[in-house]
């Protein structure tokens, strides 16, 4: 196949997403650390692990009706502002959308486009404000080339991944208007947003997954 990813394949490519975050727990605790209030690599692990732990049971037919769990057990266990934020990238996508069989990678594309919209309206952050919007819309839009491009699967989450990387290294040349980063000044220069790692650390974790995988 390698162009399409079934809801048994989207749940195990999220339960590998949630086992990265998980690890990642210390290094994103001390990005918040240094410019925010040292919150975000817990309340992330505790979101992932809860995950881990929860999906496994969840029979899903349509690979939509994994995004929803995902994203409810998310908004259900981290609280705080990046529950919300977090809880939004993996469900406002798919509200809208008829259940399918499986994803190609326009409807990853079309996904995370109606999240990150959703996003940005709940959050009013733009690009170059430092946040996780910072590496979620350049994913997006390599997601939208690639689509149009007709990539498979596996090589469009890869340039979601690089961009989503690239948008992060962006945050170090930043000083925050949202969030707590924002009381650091330039202090917050030099070092990535946390939330921005996270999205990274998501898009590669899938990237890398799809790679073996699919
Ligand atoms: P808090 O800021 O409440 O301590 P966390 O530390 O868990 O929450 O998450 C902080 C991250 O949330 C930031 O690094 C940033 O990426 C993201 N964030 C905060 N406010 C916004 C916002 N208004 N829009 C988008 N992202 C935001
Ligand atoms: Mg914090």
């Amino acid at each position: 196949m390698g162009n399409q990813m079934t809801a048994q394949e989207l749940k195990e490519m999220f339960l590998f997403v949630a086992g990265r975050v998980v690890e990642n727990e210390e290094h994103l605790t001390e990005i918040d650390g240094k410019i925010g209030d040292g919150d975000h690599g817990t309340g992330m692990a505790m979101g992932f692990r809860e995950i881990l732990r929860e999906l496994p049971a969840c029979e899903a037919e349509h690979p939509e009706e994994i995004f929803k769990e995902a994203g409810t057990i998310l908004l259900d266990t981290m609280g705080g502002a990046s529950g919300v934020l977090f809880g939004t990238m993996f469900i406002s996508g798919i509200v809208k959308r008829p259940l399918n069989d499986f994803l190609e990678i326009k409807d990853f594309a079309e996904i995370f486009r109606s999240s990150l919209d959703a996003l940005k309206r709940r959050g009013k952050a733009k690009i170059g404000d430092k946040t996780m919007v910072d590496a979620f819309e350049p994913a997006v839009i390599a997601l939208e080339k690639s689509a149009a491009d007709r990539l498979a699967l596996k090589e469009g989450l890869a340039a979601a991944a690089q961009s989503a990387r690239a948008g992060m290294e962006y945050t170090k040349e930043l000083k925050a208007r949202f969030g707590r980063a924002k009381y650091f000044g330039e202090k917050a220069i030099g070092i990535p947003d946390a939330g921005a790692v996270s999205v990274w650390i998501i898009y590669q974790a899938m990237s890398d997954w799809a790679a073996e995988n699919i």
